[in-house]
């Protein structure tokens, strides 16, 4: 067995070594600025690149934990609050505050609603919150932090959550309803104004993960696009997540959680008054927070205006149609739902299309794999816009082999492991798999990238690629 485990470095390397080493581990990553990617990286070209990366250097080492030392970083996050809750419908009275990410604001969201309940209905004792398949992750993971039950509501054929499941699904211990404007599998809107009408009923609060379309969808709603009321314009809606590091196009580590008023925010916040150390307070999950990314939010807000990010989403719409008709004159695949944004889902109902995610790997293009049903998953950016030919007549070259090739020897490849893990019954070994890959994440692997920069422990130390 060959392994190399890299110890503490006893002497320092020269910077250029270092640096030089990392460019080279990065020469195999994929190619987002040239479309490749349809997730994970959002770029809106070397303009705002630049821009971001000029903001948060200028903010590189201030720490936005407290606010007393650093009162420009204050005034930074302070009207990124106020610019996106105007973007949002939002009055005065919104209140909230920037986070790390997505996660976070989702996971301050459902902590929000779960200390709320616990000051003013003490008799929940087993909170419980309603939300669709389709809404993210992170609120489960939401749920399973802060001891809330999530009550899972199926979709419709359109993709979009079942109103009557969800008025069926509230009890006397719900404290959370939630919607996605848009839900990242399909990017298809939910019925919020009808959702949130129950939970104002039941006098339960109401979010709407807007992640992903926050910082779109007012633009393409200014742009002429149909688009269903999703903000704090619809009563019953209690706290909005927007996500600047997705189509706001902010550098990552920017997201927004707002609330209708502050009243319901206070439940947000945590304090200590014992330490030692001194009075505690602290509005969000993190403790340090980097002011870099609070200055990049800021200053490619401000960059851009209303007027970039409308020529920005003028592009994404484009190239979101060119790629949905190609898809669809594609024989064999068909749209999973008509999207609502820049969020493409297809399927095939006469091959497997984890292979054909498979044909398009080795053809250079990185697409998302779906499940329930398997579909292929892609995030228009303007980045994609002047290779959306290119991966379309890729996709048909692909398309067309993979549906004319018999598996000889059954299915190979990442397509046989997702085709099995999407199927098998025993959810518990599913789980088993993906908690085998977290624990590899950090295990680490042989260097074959050129000099191994690290001491080996075991095997052939000559050993290069
Ligand atoms: C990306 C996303 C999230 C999570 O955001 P992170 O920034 O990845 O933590 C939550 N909800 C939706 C709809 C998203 O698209």
């Amino acid at each position: 067995m060959t392994g190399v485990r890299p110890l503490f470095p006893v002497a320092g390397r020269p910077r250029d070594e270092v640096l030089e080493r990392m460019r080279t581990l990065r020469s195999r990553d994929a190619r987002w600025k040239d479309g490749r990617t349809f997730s994970l990286v959002y770029y809106a070209g070397e303009d705002v690149t630049s821009l971001l990366k000029d903001a948060y250097t200028m903010f590189f080492s201030e720490n936005a934990l407290n606010p007393m030392a650093f009162p420009s970083l204050k005034k930074l996050e302070a009207e990124v609050v106020a610019m996106t809750a105007d973007l949002l419908g939002g009055d005065a009275e919104v209140a909230g505050n920037m986070t790390s990410g997505g996660s976070e604001s989702l996971l301050m969201a459902v902590k929000t609603a779960r200390d709320l309940a616990r000051a003013e209905r003490p008799e929940v004792t087993n909170p419980e919150m309603v939300l669709p398949v389709t809404a993210h992750p992170a609120l489960e993971k939401a749920a399973h932090y802060f001891g809330v039950t999530p009550v899972r509501i199926p979709v419709g054929p359109d993709c979009r959550a079942d109103v009557a499941a969800a008025r069926a699904a509230v009890s006397d211990r719900t404290v959370l309803m939630v919607g996605s404007a848009p839900a990242y599998p399909h990017g298809v809107i939910d019925p919020i104004r009808e959702l949130a009408g129950i939970a104002l009923e039941r006098g339960v609060l109401f979010h709407v993960d807007a992640c992903l379309g926050g910082f779109l969808l007012p633009f393409l709603r200014r742009l002429g696009h149909p688009v269903p009321d999703f903000d704090f314009s619809v009563p019953g809606v209690t706290s909005i997540s927007a996500d600047v590091h997705k189509y706001g196009f902010a550098a990552k580590g920017a997201s927004v959680i707002l609330y209708r008023t502050a009243t319901i925010r206070r439940h947000q916040f945590f304090t200590f008054t014992e330490w030692p150390g001194g009075l505690y307070g602290s509005p969000t999950m993190t403790g340090t927070r980097p002011g870099g990314a609070i200055a990049a939010a800021w200053a490619v807000i401000n960059h851009l205006g209303e007027e970039g990010y409308l020529s920005l989403a003028r592009t994404i719409m484009e190239t979101t149609r060119t790629l949905v008709a190609g898809i669809e004159k594609v024989p064999g695949l068909r749209l999973v739902a008509r999207p609502d944004m820049s969020v493409i889902a297809f399927t095939s109902d006469s091959f497997d299309v984890y292979r054909l995610a498979d044909a398009m790997d080795a053809r250079g293009w990185h697409l998302d794999r779906q499940q329930r049903p398997p579909c292929l998953h892609l995030m228009v950016t303007p980045a994609h816009a002047p290779v959306a030919d290119e991966f379309l007549k890729d996709l048909r070259e692909a398309a067309l082999a993979v549906a004319g090739t018999e598996e000889e020897d059954g299915v190979q490849g990442l397509a046989a492991m997702y085709g099995a893990l999407g199927s098998l019954p025993d959810r518990g070994l599913v789980r088993d798999v993906i908690i085998g890959i977290l624990e590899d994440w950090t295990r680490p692997e042989p260097d074959t990238s050129s000099e191994a920069g690290a001491r080996p422990t075991e095997g052939d130390a000559s050993e290069k690629a």
